[in-house]
């Protein structure tokens, strides 16, 4: 057995393994790297391979597998559990729209990669030839998974982006794990250490009832997929008494985890955070809505399009308004631009933000600590591969699993192959 890094090497993106057992060839994810224009995994050919398994729906791990049924004659399976197929196909959809000059698929590639998605259950051997593929609960977004790969007595166990705290929305990842021999191991926030998710959610509601209570409207750029859902249950939880609404493709996202509800943690609290909100339906509701007391949570999470671009613009400039800054900020984005030098920039117009903006932490991913736990529970003596982190993260982070646990580890770069024996 041997693994190919096709990306996600000392980066947060394009995450691509390709695992290679005798004559079987099978990718662990096949996503983007969104920049400007967004950039490639090496490629492979389809020809070659018989299966891709999609850890999550995200871009950065869903949003180059298109690119495998170019040709109508594909005989790729797609393996991964019903959610992820569902909301990948939304946010490759999504990206088409915006992105399409720079892709090369479109649309009817898509439609042809979802026709060949297999669902698995979470703990379900699936044989390809003779090789075995488990998906493990990860705990990052609705139906993500984490990964292992066996053949011929040798094991593969593939993170994925994983979370084994759990959050309000989903249960913690599934780290009941056998003997592994090769380790791929997410690195992103490998050398942070996050706040406790509880003081978070404490002050972020702080903020709400400070804002909301002086009359003012708090809004909450928020990724479409789960954090979005995640704010929405966290006000809900904390009984929170005012108006929340949501907005945008997170929309089209509650209605697709609403059909998925035995993939979350609390199915009752979900209903009810997303159910008792409002949903936002057209212009004329969200201009009025800006001049109204209460909480707004709307995509995109970096204000980089949709109607987070608006309420940005409105919330602005008016001192007794805030922003909640709750999602990850890419370099160069707006999102950044207002967090650092508070101001709005938008068409190339740039004015000072008046708003009170706040910062608060609501990663999907392990902080440093739990990285280490994950290690502790690792059984059997694996080489370790850590990925899916800027360069420093992955490098301090192999070399630091080396010296503590004695493994074979190392932060790989594109195009590398390791050989298991
Ligand atoms: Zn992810
Ligand atoms: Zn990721």
């Amino acid at each position: 057995m041997k693994l190919s890094v096709l990306g996600a090497a000392k980066e947060v993106g394009r995450s691509a393994f390709l695992v290679t057992c005798d004559s079987t060839n099978i990718l662990l994810d096949y996503g983007v790297l969104l920049k400007r224009e967004p950039v490639f995994p090496l490629h492979v050919r389809p020809k070659d391979i018989q299966a891709v398994v999609l850890s999550h729906a995200h871009l950065d791990h869903s949003g180059y597998t298109p690119s495998l049924f170019l040709s109508s004659s594909s005989n790729v399976s797609v393996l991964g559990t019903p959610p992820t197929f569902e909301l990948s196909q939304l946010l490759i959809e999504d990206m088409i729209k915006i992105s399409g000059l720079y892709l090369p698929f479109e649309y009817l590639d898509l439609v042809n990669m979802i026709n060949h998605c297999v669902n698995l259950n979470f703990r379900e051997k699936h044989h390809i030839n003779d090789v075995n593929i488990t998906l493990h609960e990860s705990g990052h977004v609705i139906g993500g998974a984490s990964v292992i790969v066996e053949h011929n007595g040798k094991r593969i166990f593939y993170t994925g982006d994983i979370n084994t705290r759990g959050s309000k929305l989903l249960r913690p990842a599934d780290l009941d794990l056998p003997e592994i021999d090769l380790l791929i191991i997410e690195s992103t926030y490998s050398q942070t250490d996050q706040m406790p998710r509880e003081e978070s959610e404490r002050n972020l509601l702080d903020f709400a009832y400070e804002i909301v209570e002086q009359g003012g409207t708090l809004f909450i750029p928020a990724f479409s997929v789960e954090r979005a859902q995640e704010i929405a249950t966290v006000l809900k939880t904390h009984n929170f008494k005012y108006k929340v609404a949501m907005d945008g493709m997170a929309l089209k996202v509650n209605e697709i985890m609403l059909k998925y509800t035995s993939y979350l943690r609390d199915p009752e609290i979900f209903r009810k955070a997303v159910s008792e909100a409002e949903w936002v339906r057209g212009w004329h509701r969200r201009k009025k809505l800006v001049k109204e007391a209460g909480v707004i949570i709307s995509p995109a999470g970096m204000l980089v399009g949709g109607s987070a671009v608006f309420y940005m613009q409105e919330i602005a400039h008016d001192p007794k308004n805030g922003i909640a800054i709750v999602s990850y900020q890419g370099e160069g984005t707006p999102g950044r631009t207002l967090m650092d030098k508070k101001i709005v920039t938008y068409d190339g117009k740039i004015t000072k933000c008046l708003a009170k903006i706040r910062q608060f932490e609501f990663s999907g991913h392990n902080s440093r600590r739990e990285l280490f736990e994950i290690l502790d529970r690792i059984k059997g003596n694996p080489q370790v591969l850590t990925v899916h982190g800027d360069g420093n993260s992955c490098i301090k982070f192999a070399e630091e699993i080396k010296e503590k646990y004695g493994f074979d580890a190392k932060a790989p770069s594109q195009a590398d192959v390791i050989e298991l024996v």
